[in-house]
């Protein structure tokens, strides 16, 4: 009976009846503990905010399944050499899509104009249509497509771009820069690594059409800060909603709380949740005592 560690205890009372549920579902007999000596210990569930960082002990240890999809906190770990895996949740895809396509909305729709409307200023111009309003994904992955599926089925033009090449998607420089030179919304779902770092800078926020909404629910490093504000007091960017940043909480001096066209919302995109990521770690054990490959594995090199 494989031993499986749960290690993020500040997510012990969300899973504490999820995960079980799901690996009997799963029909799998293990044994599930918040503590255990290292050498018996099969899998560990894991979150980066977890107290276990070093993982040079735990040498029977088939995976660590990660319960976040971001990994950029844990991949730099050098005692980390057993298999991650990262999460993709059901149920956290279904918030972002339905986080993103909110946002996407309020911009389009220029909900703000009738809901802060402190002059009663009778203003009749109707939004275009949303085949009219062309979209640009960043990061096509888990979430980026999911997101574009939503988007296309509400008619939205929708432009996807990637790091490598798949139908239907842009990728490279050139790719980059046809992704962006049409994008009056974008929206950022890219990982954190060395390569998206300040993907958004002067040079590329300058290839938006002037006025362009940016929605970024990725990772806050994908944006140069300095370089959005700047874009946004020229009128290059026409406003800017964010639930990610370079430190969280966003420190209450940033400016990006006072920016009039900056939304800021407090990483709340997307949260793992508990009953359908408890199946997805459950799957994963089952695949680990079955010798069979183990789903959402993170490239440690590629760092995602
Ligand atoms: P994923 O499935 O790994 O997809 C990542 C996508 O980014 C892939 O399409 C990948 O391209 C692309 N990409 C990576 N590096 C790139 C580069 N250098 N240039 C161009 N494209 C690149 O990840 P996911 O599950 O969709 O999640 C995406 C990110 O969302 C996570 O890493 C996390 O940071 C963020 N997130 C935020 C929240 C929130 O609440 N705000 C919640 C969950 C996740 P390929 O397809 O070619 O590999």
């Amino acid at each position: 009976m494989p031993t499986v560690l749960f290690a993020a205890p500040s997510l012990w009372p969300e899973y504490q009846e999820a995960l079980p549920a799901a690996l009997a579902e799963a029909g799998i007999a293990a044994r599930l503990v918040t503590e255990a000596a290292p050498e018996e210990v099969d899998y560990i569930v894991y979150a980066p905010s977890s107290p276990l960082q070093d993982f040079t002990p735990y040498r029977r240890t088939k995976a660590v399944l990660n319960l976040w999809a971001g990994v950029e906190r844990i991949t730099g770990n050098p005692t980390l050499t057993q298999p991650l895996t990262r999460m993709v949740d059901p149920g956290l895809t279904e918030g972002m899509v339905e986080w993103v396509t909110g946002h996407t909305l309020r911009h389009h729709l220029g909900m703000d104009r009738h809901i802060l409307n402190p002059g009663h200023v009778w203003d009749p111009t109707c939004p275009p249509l949303a085949r009219e309003r062309p979209v640009t994904i960043l990061g096509m992955g888990a979430l980026g497509s999911a997101c574009a599926e939503a988007l296309r089925a509400l008619n939205f033009p929708v432009t996807g771009w990637s790091r490598t090449a798949k139908p239907g998607c842009l990728h490279g420089p050139d790719g980059l820069r046809e992704a962006l030179s049409t994008a009056q919304t974008l929206i950022t779902l890219l990982p954190k690594t060395p390569e998206t770092e300040n993907l958004l800078n002067a040079r590329t926020l300058a290839l938006l059409p002037r006025g362009a909404v940016i929605l970024n629910p990725g990772r806050g490093p994908l944006i140069d800060d300095g370089a959005l504000l700047a874009a946004l007091d020229a009128g290059q960017i026409g406003h800017a909603t964010l639930d990610v940043f370079r430190v969280e909480p966003l420190p209450q001096d940033h400016p990006f709380w006072s920016h009039p066209n900056v939304t800021v919302t407090p990483h709340i995109a997307a949260d793992t949740r508990a009953i359908t990521a408890s199946k997805v770690i459950a799957e994963n054990i089952r695949r680990g005592e079955a010798g069979e490959p183990f789903l959402h594995l993170v490239d440690r090199a590629r760092g995602y």
